[in-house]
This record gives C-alpha cells, sequence and structure tokens, in this order.
C-alpha cells in the first residue's frame, strides 16, 4: 500500500536523500583498545608515513560517533590522520519559498560555529590523530522535469579542507534549491565558481564518491543523477580526487578521469595536476555493517615531522598513496624514484624531474609481495604489466619520444573488483622533462 504522506515532506525527503536529518544521537564507541589494529605511523628514510582516514562523518550530520569518539575510534584502528568532513547542508528551498531543513551542520544558525569551535577543540586536544577539519559540500541542485521533480547534481559532493573560518563556510556560492520549473544542467559553471571561491580562500577541494549515482523515487519526485566522474577534468583547480574506493571503475582506471586531468597538466591546459586519495566516508558502525570502519579507504601521507601543516602540505603536493584491501593495511611504498642515474631521494610522489637519458623507474614495498597484478602506468596507459610488488623498469621509449611524461604505479590484490571487497593501491605521480 501506497502512503500519503504531505507534498512538502515529499520533497523535503527528496532533496536530504542520503541524509539524515540534523545533529543524531551518538551511538557511544564500545571499545578502547590498548594496542591498535593496525600500525599508525610508519619511518622510511628521511619520511614519516602517517596512515589517514579522510571524508568521515560525525552526530554534527548523519555520522553515529561524536568527534571525541571518532577520535578514540582513530586511535584503535592506528589511524594516525583523521579528516572530519560533515555535511554542510542547511535549508533547501523550493521556489525560493518553501526552505525546509535538510539537515547538516548548516541546519542551526549557530552551526558552523559550533562545529568549527568543537573540531578546533579536538583537534588541540588530541597529538595522535592528528585532525583535520572540514565540510562536505553539494554545491548546485537542479530540477529537470516538470510535473513530477527529477533533481539532479544531489550526488556531486566535494569535500573542503584547510577552511576553518565559519563565515568562509557560510558565505560559501552553493545554490541548495530547485524550482518546479524545469531548469538546465549547468554544466561546469557553479562547480567551478565553488572550488575557486574555496581555493582563493586558502582551503582544497577533493571530489568524493565519483561513482556514486544515489537514484530514489518518491512518488511526486525523483533523484536520480549521472555518476559525476567526467566532471573532474572540467574542473581545473579541483585539488584531488578519490579513486578508492568508489572510483576504482572509473576515476582510478589507466585512461579514466583521473588520468584525463593528468594529461591536461602535462598538456599545459590544467595549471596544477590532480592528486588521488583514498577515503572512508565513515558514517557509523552498525549491526547491518559491522564491517564499515575509517580503513574503508586510506591515504598515506609522506611527512618530514609528524604535524598537521605537514599533512597539509602533503595534500597539495601530491605526497600520498591510496589503498584499500587487508592486504595493503600493513604496507608503505618504500621507493618510488625516477632517474637517468641512481636518485638520493627514495619517494619523488608529486615531484616533478628534468632527464636527459632514458628514465629508471624504481618501485618497492616494504614488504614485497605477490600480487594479481602490478602496473606501471605511463600517460593514461599501462607500459608494465608484472606481479611482484618491487620492480625496475628502463622507459628507452619515452626518452626516444621526448614527449612530456608522468609515470604512476597500481597495485591489484587477490579478490572479487568489487568497491567494498577490492584489494587496491595507487601511487601519485612523477612527473618528467627531457632536457636536450
Ligand atoms: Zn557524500
Ligand atoms: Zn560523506
Amino acid at each position: 500500500m501506497k502512503k500519503i504522506i504531505p507534498a512538502g515532506l515529499l520533497v523535503l525527503a527528496l532533496l536530504s536523500a542520503g541524509y539524515a536529518l540534523g545533529k543524531g544521537k551518538p551511538t557511544p564507541l564500545a571499545e578502547k583498545r590498548d594496542t591498535p589494529v593496525h600500525t599508525p605511523t610508519f619511518k622510511s628514510g628521511e619520511w614519516v608515513i602517517a596512515r589517514g582516514s579522510v571524508h568521515n562523518h560525525t552526530n554534527f550530520s548523519d555520522g553515529c560517533r561524536t568527534p571525541e569518539d571518532l577520535a578514540q575510534q582513530a586511535r584503535n584502528e592506528g589511524i594516525a590522520v583523521l579528516a572530519i568532513t560533515d555535511h554542510r547542508q542547511g535549508g533547501v528551498c523550493i521556489n525560493d519559498k518553501f526552505c525546509p531543513d535538510a539537515g547538516g551542520v548548516g541546519s542551526k544558525g549557530s552551526g558552523y560555529d559550533e562545529y568549527m569551535s568543537a573540531l578546533a577543540n579536538l583537534a588541540d586536544q588530541s597529538q595522535s590523530p592528528i585532525i583535520l577539519p572540514g565540510i562536505e559540500v553539494v554545491p548546485y541542485i537542479w530540477n529537470e522535469r516538470s510535473p513530477k521533480i527529477l533533481v539532479r547534481g544531489d550526488n556531486r559532493h566535494f569535500t573542503v579542507y584547510g577552511i576553518t573560518d565559519p563565515k568562509v563556510i557560510a558565505q560559501m556560492p552553493v545554490t541548495r534549491g530547485i524550482t518546479t520549473k524545469v531548469q538546465l544542467d549547468p554544466g561546469p559553471e557553479p562547480y567551478n565558481t565553488f572550488i575557486n571561491y574555496v581555493r582563493d580562500h586558502g582551503g582544497m577541494v577533493f571530489q568524493a564518491h565519483p561513482n556514486w549515482i544515489n537514484p530514489s523515487d518518491y512518488g511526486v519526485g525523483e533523484a536520480h543523477s549521472e555518476a559525476p566522474t567526467m566532471l573532474a577534468a572540467e574542473l581545473l583547480r579541483l585539488t584531488g580526487i578519490a579513486p578508492i574506493p568508489e572510483g576504482i571503475f572509473s576515476a582510478g582506471v589507466p585512461g579514466g578521469v583521473w588520468d584525463l586531468a593528468l594529461m591536461e597538466y602535462l598538456s599545459g591546459y590544467r595549471s596544477e595536476p590532480l592528486w588521488a586519495w583514498g577515503e572512508a566516508d565513515f558514517h557509523c558502525t552498525s549491526s547491518k555493517n559491522p564491517n564499515l570502519t575509517l580503513r574503508t579507504g586510506t591515504t598515506l601521507f609522506y611527512l618530514k615531522d609528524l604535524n598537521r601543516d605537514q599533512v597539509y602540505d602533503a595534500m597539495r603536493n601530491g605526497r600520498m598513496v591510496a589503498l584499500m584491501g587487508e592486504v595493503f593495511q600493513e604496507v608503505y611504498v618504500s621507493e618510488f624514484s625516477i632517474g637517468d642515474k641512481p636518485v638520493p631521494n627514495k619517494v619523488m610522489l608529486g615531484e616533478r624531474v628534468k632527464l636527459t637519458g632514458a628514465p629508471v623507474i624504481r618501485f618497492g614495498l616494504n614488504q614485497e609481495l605477490t600480487l594479481k597484478e602490478v602496473r606501471l602506468i605511463r600517460n593514461g596507459k599501462v607500459i608494465y604489466r608484472g606481479q611482484g610488488s618491487n620492480f625496475e623498469y628502463v622507459d628507452a621509449d619515452a626518452a626516444r619520444l621526448g614527449i612530456p611524461a608522468y609515470y604512476r604505479v597500481q597495485l591489484i590484490g587477490e579478490g572479487p573488483m568489487e568497491m567494498a571487497n577490492a584489494s587496491l593501491l595507487y601511487t601519485n605521480p612523477i612527473f618528467v622533462d627531457w632536457t636536450r
């Protein structure tokens, strides 16, 4: 039997699809472990490598943990860097008149102040994990159909870091409103306006879950969007994208949207590279989903010292490795270097080097693994396949062609290629130019 729900509530349900309403009642964390499940930091050469969990929710939006409990959960799991990004949301308007509350941090007048000061307090108290305060934003939604509403853009989510002023968050150029009249697909424009605003205020923006489509039908209205994957190539100041865990079939594959953006950078169309990382998007562990953790997707940060400024520096400069799956949980990249003679720096993630001769690419993990497939990718194409995690490859072809190039490595472990269960590791690229 069909339930009869007032139209206003229906639209509200439609617009808040995927989010719980308002600040929820927290679920206390049951366990406080003395020894973490995994190693939070590794030391390798000059680097401190910190295991990070980014894009996570608390009970300030639709997560179930208080920020304090989430930090304790990070200690339990062996997470050294914890980014908290609750939904920004707030009022969502229909025809600029009816503006129901769609939940999230901005639902109350003091929302952003309260949220940011709670995260600042937590960051002051917590040496480990290092807390990165952030927020998740849906910049723009529109209605593509009448009279039965079809909401688009509801699945285009971006996580923002490095902005702590609640006023800057409150004034973000985002449109959480639709009209009952049909609107056109706006293209990349509102997303670039939003990203430029964040970047101009010193922040960073990462595209979240690039494969998510979030279809739902509420009778009088429907929310259904295409996966926003390809959008990233048109967002020239986007800092990064999350191929792990939800972009493994799109953003992360050789020749996918991440490679497209890196090619744009090589050609000069884009002034900075697009970086990749792994996100957790943790909300809650439930009896239905007991396996959800802060390490659904993991980012390893390569730091000179273990502090927040260094983490931001790693985010801005691509000194990150993205991974998921049990086999990679105690693994880090101990070598990824390129030179035409031996190089002193063993980890050159995100760097740009000039060479004269054929590049020698060296790659290694802290423990040698035999994997389903090891791929060396140059300019979006796989140029070497193997199974041993530690390898050396001389790319005489690239030197002969003399084309600007970037190299990245993808490791695939055994097991099903599913969003929830895959075993994958992605490095960020190293760029090569030639001096002749
Ligand atoms: Zn999201
Ligand atoms: Zn989220």
